[in-house]
C-alpha cells in the first residue's frame, strides 16, 4: 500500500495551558515513534492551509467568524469550557482541513491508497455552530463532504473509535443519509451524547456505547457486531476513520482499556471493508489520544497496518 502522512510544524503552534492534555507534546510523541525504520517508505507530505470556504461545507458562516474572533493577538485565550486558542490555533486548524482534503485527493487520484493526517487540533466534537472539546471545525466532517463535492462520490463512511462520542460528526450529518457515521466510545464520559437509540433522522448513524472497564473483548464485539455490520450493508465508496487513541489503557481521560493491538486490528477490520466496496481508499485523521506513549504505539501500529494492507 502506498501511504500518505499529513503533517507540518504549524500544528505545534497551536498552544493551550499548562497541564491541558491536548498539548503539542503529542505530536512530538508521535513524531519520534515514526523514526524507527519501518517507516522510511511511509510518504511524509507538508500539509497547506484550507480555504475558509472549505469550513462551510459543514460549518455555518456564523461559526467560521466566531472563531476567527476569538483568536487572540498573543497569549491563549479560552474559547469554551475546555478549548483554547492561541495566536497560531486558526492557521493550524485551517492547514488540518488543508491536509484532510489533500489526503482525500490523494486516494481518489490514486496517488495514496490510504492516508494519516497527524494534525491539531482535533475536531470530531465541533458542531455546525460551536467549538467544543478541544475542536475548532469538523475537519472529518469537511473532509467527507469535500470527497463528495470535488470527487462525486456518493456515499462515505465515517468511523470514530476515539473513547468519547463524535457528537459533532453526529449533529453535522444527523439528517444525511449519504454518510454513515459509526462510533465506539466510552458511556458515561463526555461530551454525554452517542446512546445506541441516537440513530439519526435517516437511520444513518451507528452508535456502539461501551461501559467503563470493558476492554479489548467487549470493544471488538461491538465494532464487530455494529460497526462492520453497518459497513458492508453501506458499501461506502470512502472509508473515514476519526483515529483518537484515548480507549488505551494508559489514558488519563477513559477508562475502556485497550491495547495498542486492539487499533491494528480495527484498522486492518476497516481496510478489508474498504477493499470490498471503497477501492481501498482509507483516510484516517487524528483525534484524542492523551498517554504520550498510549498513543505514539498505537499510532504507529495504526500508521503501519495503512502501510501493509
Ligand atoms: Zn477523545
Amino acid at each position: 500500500m502506498t501511504t500518505h502522512l499529513y503533517e507540518n510544524a504549524l500544528f505545534l503552534e497551536h498552544k493551550v495551558p499548562e497541564g491541558h492534555p491536548e498539548r503539542p507534546d503529542r505530536l512530538r510523541a508521535l513524531n519520534l515513534a515514526l523514526e524507527h525504520p519501518n517507516f522510511a517508505p511511509l510518504k511524509r507530505i507538508e500539509a497547506s492551509r484550507g480555504s475558509a470556504e472549505l469550513v462551510l461545507l459543514a460549518h455555518t458562516e456564523e461559526h467560521l467568524r466566531s472563531i476567527a474572533r476569538a483568536i487572540p493577538e498573543d497569549d491563549i485565550s479560552q474559547i469554551e469550557a475546555d478549548t483554547y486558542a492561541s495566536p497560531s490555533s486558526f492557521e493550524a486548524a485551517l492547514t488540518g482541513i488543508g491536509g484532510a482534503v489533500a489526503a482525500v485527493d490523494a486516494v481518489f487520484t490514486g496517488e495514496a491508497d490510504n492516508a494519516f493526517v497527524a494534525a491539531r487540533p482535533p475536531g470530531h466534537h465541533a458542531e455546525k455552530n460551536k467549538a467544543m472539546g478541544f475542536c475548532f471545525f469538523n475537519t472529518i466532517a469537511i473532509a467527507a463532504r469535500h470527497a463528495q463535492k470535488a470527487h462525486g462520490v456518493e456515499r462515505v463512511a465515517i468511523v470514530d473509535w476515539d473513547v468519547h462520542h463524535g457528537n459533532g460528526t453526529q449533529d453535522i450529518f444527523w439528517n444525511d443519509p449519504s454518510v454513515l457515521f459509526c462510533s465506539t466510545h466510552q458511556m458515561p464520559l463526555y461530551p454525554g451524547t452517542g446512546a445506541k437509540e441516537e440513530t439519526g433522522a435517516r437511520n444513518n448513524i451507528v452508535n456502539a456505547p461501551l461501559s467503563p472497564n470493558s476492554g479489548s473483548e467487549h470493544f471488538r464485539d461491538a465494532f464487530r457486531s455494529r460497526v462492520l455490520v453497518a459497513l458492508d450493508n453501506f458499501r461506502p465508496d470512502l472509508v473515514l476513520i476519526s483515529a483518537g487513541f484515548d480507549a488505551h489503557y494508559r489514558d488519563p481521560l477513559a477508562q475502556i482499556n485497550l491495547v495498542a493491538e486492539d487499533f491494528d486490528w480495527a484498522t486492518g477490520r476497516l481496510m478489508e471493508a474498504a477493499g470490498k466496496s471503497a477501492g481501498n481508499r482509507v483516510v484516517s485523521m487524528l483525534e484524542g489520544g492523551y498517554d504520550l506513549q498510549g498513543l505514539a504505539e498505537s499510532a504507529a501500529l495504526h500508521i503501519s497496518r495503512l502501510m501493509r494492507g
